[in-house]
């Protein structure tokens, strides 16, 4: 396995393996890193010749409140895990490499589809995804993969990577959970002992809801008992808009705080067949 740090360097890796008919994956994380990013490499690794996955902590996905600084960093154990996965590169830029002073983020030319970005995550979140979309844009320019692979677990920024990327075909891999069913997720460190009991209840309500058992009100109020909630809501799974006529997927998305943290979470479903994806 062989650890990138500059653009230039990954650029001539990956010329030199496609000049040998290669295809490239990319799975672009942000480190410490669990078992589901491991299942990306692994999907990554079905699906492609060679595998990059880089790690950098996007400070654009951070807000000056947020935990940039104490992110959980954990390079050594995310490189010896690579190792073992059987990883190509993994490629680690520094920050002045993927933001150059000159380089200018255009904004309004998402003007049209704002309320992608500004609905649900967005709202508490409202730099989150500008964010997103500016460092998978810079990664994909960086290395020119043929594949890139996301995880469900983030439905919003998926959706957004979706649209608004071309030319690298995204592969989605479903959300890799605890035995208790809650959503692995870097953050889930800062949780204690008891709190990751209690963080279990979001998933299970989401369960109820998807199955009926709870219609929305009643989900909402039993999330309130041990969360506050940020917003629960059941939208069309493609478009992220409200349930029509031609909804075909419906996805339940939710947010909540847990003391300081805050989880996301979310299941979505085929109306024909109420197959869980
Ligand atoms: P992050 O390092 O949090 O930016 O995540 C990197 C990628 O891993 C993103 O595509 C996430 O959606 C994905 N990911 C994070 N947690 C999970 C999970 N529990 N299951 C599946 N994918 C995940």
């Amino acid at each position: 396995m062989q650890k990138i740090n500059t653009i230039k360097a990954i650029k001539n890796w990956v010329e030199f393996e496609k000049s040998r008919g290669k295809t490239i994956a990319l799975v672009p994380t942000m480190g410490g890193l669990h078992a589901g990013h491991l299942a990306l490499v692994d999907l990554a690794k079905n699906r492609a010749d060679k595998v990059v996955v880089s790690i950098f902590v996007n400070p654009k996905q951070f807000a000056k409140n947020e935990d940039f600084d104490s992110y959980p960093r954990t390079l050594a154990k995310d490189l010896e895990a690579l190792k073992i996965k059987k990883v190509d590169v993994v490629f680690t830029p520094n920050a002045t490499q993927i933001y150059p002073k000159d380089m200018v983020f255009n904004q309004a030319k998402f003007s049209r589809y704002a309320y992608l970005f500004e609905i649900l995550c967005g709202q508490t979140r409202p730099h989150f995804f500008y964010g997103s979309i500016q460092i998978v844009t810079r990664l994909f320019e960086s290395v020119c993969p043929d594949m890139a692979v996301f995880g469900r677990k983030d439905y919003q920024q998926l959706k957004i990577i979706k649209k608004f990327t071309s030319g690298v075909k995204i592969l989605e891999m479903p959300t890799v959970r605890e035995d208790n069913g809650l959503a692995m997720s870097t953050r889930n460190t800062y949780l204690s002992d008891s709190e990751r009991c209690v963080a279990a209840l979001l998933y299970q309500t989401l369960q109820q809801l998807a199955a009926g058992k709870l219609n929305k009100n009643q989900a909402y109020q039993v999330l309130e008992k041990s969360f506050k909630v940020d917003y629960l809501e059941i939208l069309d799974g493609d478009t992220l808009i409200k349930i029509n006529d031609n909804t075909q997927k419906i996805a339940i998305l939710c947010a909540v705080f847990l003391g300081k943290n805050r989880l996301i979470d979310n299941i979505t479903y085929r109306l024909s067949a109420k197959v869980f994806d």
